[in-house]
C-alpha cells in the first residue's frame, strides 16, 4: 500500500480548519497545530459564570461553502452543527434615532427605502444587479481561485475594470443612492473584512449580494459549536489536531519545507506546510531563519494592514428583548471617524458600534433570565497609533459601556455580572496578529487577488498559506474560498484529485 502523504496546517482558524477537512478527506495525512488552548482563532469561545462569548465572527453567510466542507467529508453538516436564520439580518441605529432594518426580504426593504426616498427604490434595485454582478465574478467565479502569476491578474483586469473596481464601495453606491444614512447602509460592508468603505474596491460591494443570495445564519450554541463540527468533522476523517502547540520555526532544506518544530518540544517532517497564521508571523518569524523568510517579511512590513477592534464581552442579568441579534450603531460622523480608524495618530472622541445579542437567537448562550453580549468597535492598528491599551482600554471600556446603558440598553452597568475585553495587544500577543491587525493585509484592490500574499509561495514549492492575509481575503467566505484555493493547488501537487466543490 501506498504511504499518505503528510501535510501540517499551523493554526485553526475557519481557513486552517476548512484546508485541514479538504486535505484529510482527499487523502493527506494532516496534522492541525494551534497555539491555543482552543481551536478556532478568531472564534475563539470565552466562557464565564454561564455565560457563552463568542470571540470574534457572528455573522455566518454562505452556508453552502460549510455544508461543502461535510458532503467532501461524506457527511452532512446538519448530524453536527444546526445553523439557525437570522431577521433582520442587522438592525442599524443612527444617533438622530433612524432605524433600519437591514433584512433580506426585499419588500420590508424596499418600503423603508421608500420611506426615507422614494427615488432611492429604483436606485437600489440597480445597485442590487450591480452587486450581483460583482458577486458573480468575484465570489462565486474568482473567490477560490488562487492568482499564482501576473498572466491571471491580467485576466481579470477587463471584468474587474467593466465592473469599476478602482471606484470605492461608498462611491460606487452613491451613484446608485441618494439618502445618506442608506448610502451608509449599503457601504459599510468593508468594515466587516477590514476595509475601509471610502477606499476598498467596489468589488466588495458584493458582500450585500452575498448577504442577499444566502441570508445570515447563527449556529446553535454559537459559533464556537461551529468550529467544534468542523473539529470533530476533521477527527472523524482521522485528522489529528495538536493544541497548546505553537509553532516555533518551519524547516527547510534544498528550498524545501521539511518539517517544524513547535515551542514544546514537538518536531515532526511533513511533505508539505500551509500556514493559517499571520502571513508576516510566518514569514518573520516561522521562516525568519531563511532567506525567503526574511525577504518577504520585509515586503509584507510595507504593506496596509487592517484596523484592529477593541471588543467588550459582557453578561447581564436580565433580557432586553426589544433589542436585535446583530446591531450596527452609527455613531455621529462616518467617513471622518472611518478615516480616523485608518489614518490617525490617537482614538477619536467618538466611535460607531457593532452589538452582538446572541441570546436572543439561543437563550441557552447565558443562565436563565440573563443575556450575553459583545461589543466592538473599530480602532487604529498598532502602526498608526502607538496607543497603551493596557492603560487606556478601562477607560475606552467605561465610555462604551455608557454610551450602550444610555442610548440601547438601560441598566446596563447595574445589571453587570461579567466583562472582559479583546484589544490590539490581544490579537497581537494571543494571535502573533502583525500590529494588532484584526483583518491582516488591508483589502484595497492594490493588495487583492495576484497582489495579495499567494497561497502558495512562490520560491518555496512546498508551503502554502490559508486564510486572512492571502486570496480572497478575510471574513469566513473568504478564508474558507481560501482553503479550496489552497487545496485544489496542495492536491495537484501531490497528484491527487480536486474534487469539483
Ligand atoms: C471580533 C471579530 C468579529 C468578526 N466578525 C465576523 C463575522 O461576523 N463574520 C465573518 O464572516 N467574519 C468575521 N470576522 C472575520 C473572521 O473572523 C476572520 O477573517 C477569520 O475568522 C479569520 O480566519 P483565519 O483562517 O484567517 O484564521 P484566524 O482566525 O486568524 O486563526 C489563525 C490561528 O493561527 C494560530 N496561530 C498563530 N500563530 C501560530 C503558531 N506560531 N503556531 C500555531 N498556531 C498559531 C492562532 O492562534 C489562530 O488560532 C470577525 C473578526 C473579528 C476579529
Amino acid at each position: 500500500m501506498k504511504t499518505k502523504k503528510t501535510a501540517a496546517v499551523i493554526g485553526s482558524g475557519f481557513g486552517g480548519l476548512s484546508l485541514a477537512i479538504r486535505l484529510q478527506a482527499a487523502g493527506f495525512d494532516t496534522t492541525v497545530l494551534e497555539k491555543r488552548d482552543k481551536p478556532g482563532g478568531r472564534a475563539y469561545v470565552y466562557q464565564d459564570q454561564g455565560f457563552v462569548f463568542d470571540g470574534g465572527p457572528t455573522v455566518i453567510t454562505d452556508p453552502s461553502a460549510l455544508e461543502a466542507l461535510f458532503t467532501l467529508g461524506g457527511r452532512e453538516m446538519k448530524d453536527y452543527v444546526e445553523l439557525m436564520p437570522v431577521d433582520p439580518m442587522y438592525r442599524l441605529c443612527w444617533e438622530d434615532g433612524d432605524v433600519f432594518d437591514y433584512t433580506n426580504d426585499a419588500d420590508r426593504l424596499e418600503a423603508q427605502i421608500r420611506k426615507r426616498n422614494p427615488a432611492d427604490v429604483d436606485g437600489y434595485r440597480r445597485f442590487l444587479d450591480y452587486s450581483r454582478k460583482v458577486f458573480h465574478k468575484g465570489y462565486l467565479e474568482l473567490g477560490h481561485v488562487p492568482f499564482l502569476n501576473f498572466g491571471s491578474m491580467i485576466k481579470v483586469a477587463p471584468a474587474l475594470m467593466k465592473l469599476r473596481a478602482y471606484r470605492s464601495v461608498y462611491d460606487q453606491v452613491s451613484r446608485f443612492i441618494q439618502d445618506e444614512h442608506l448610502r451608509q447602509a449599503f457601504s459599510f460592508h468593508p468594515l466587516l473584512v477590514g476595509g475601509n468603505p471610502f477606499k476598498a474596491s467596489s468589488i466588495y460591494a458584493l458582500i450585500h449580494a452575498l448577504e442577499r443570495e444566502w441570508g445570515v445564519w447563527f449556529a446553535r450554541g454559537g459559533t464556537g459549536a461551529l468550529v467544534r463540527a468542523m473539529v470533530r468533522l476533521f477527527e472523524d476523517l482521522g485528522g489529528t489536531i495538536r493544541l497548546n502547540s505553537e509553532v516555533a520555526r518551519i524547516d527547510t532544506a534544498d528550498g524545501r519545507i521539511t518539517g517544524l518544530a513547535t515551542r514544546d518540544g514537538y518536531s515532526k517532517k511533513f511533505d508539505a506546510v500551509a500556514s493559517n497564521a499571520d502571513v508576516l508571523h510566518t514569514y518573520g518569524k516561522l521562516l525568519g531563519h531563511t532567506d525567503r523568510g526574511r525577504k518577504q517579511s520585509q515586503a509584507l512590513h510595507k504593506r496596509d494592514w487592517s484596523m484592529s477592534l477593541f471588543v467588550i464581552y459582557f453578561g447581564l442579568k436580565r433580557v432586553h428583548p426589544d433589542l436585535k441579534h446583530h446591531m450596527v450603531l452609527f455613531g455621529p460622523r462616518y467617513r471622518e471617524l472611518i478615516d480616523d480608524i485608518f489614518n490617525a495618530p490617537g482614538l477619536s472622541d467618538d466611535f460607531s458600534l457593532y452589538l452582538h445579542a446572541p441570546t436572543l437567537t439561543d437563550p441557552s448562550l447565558a443562565p436563565e433570565g440573563c443575556s450575553a453580549y459583545y461589543v466592538l468597535s473599530p480602532v487604529p492598528h498598532l502602526g498608526t497609533a502607538d496607543i497603551d491599551w493596557d492603560e487606556v482600554g478601562p477607560k475606552y471600556t467605561d465610555r462604551i459601556l455608557d454610551y450602550l446603558e444610555r442610548h440601547h440598553i438601560p441598566g446596563l452597568k447595574e445589571d453587570l455580572v461579567t466583562c472582559h475585553t479583546l484589544h490590539p495587544f490581544g490579537f497581537r500577543d494571543e494571535l502573533n496578529s502583525h500590529l494588532g491587525s484584526a483583518f491582516s493585509v488591508e483589502p484595497v484592490l492594490t493588495q487583492s487577488a495576484w497582489f495579495r500574499p499567494h497561497n502558495r509561495d512562490s520560491k518555496i514549492p512546498n508551503l502554502y498559506l490559508v486564510g486572512a492575509g492571502t486570496h480572497p481575503g478575510a471574513g469566513i467566505p473568504g478564508v474558507v474560498g481560501s482553503a479550496r484555493a489552497t487545496a485544489g493547488l496542495m492536491l495537484k501537487d501531490f497528484g491527487l484529485p480536486v474534487p469539483a466543490r
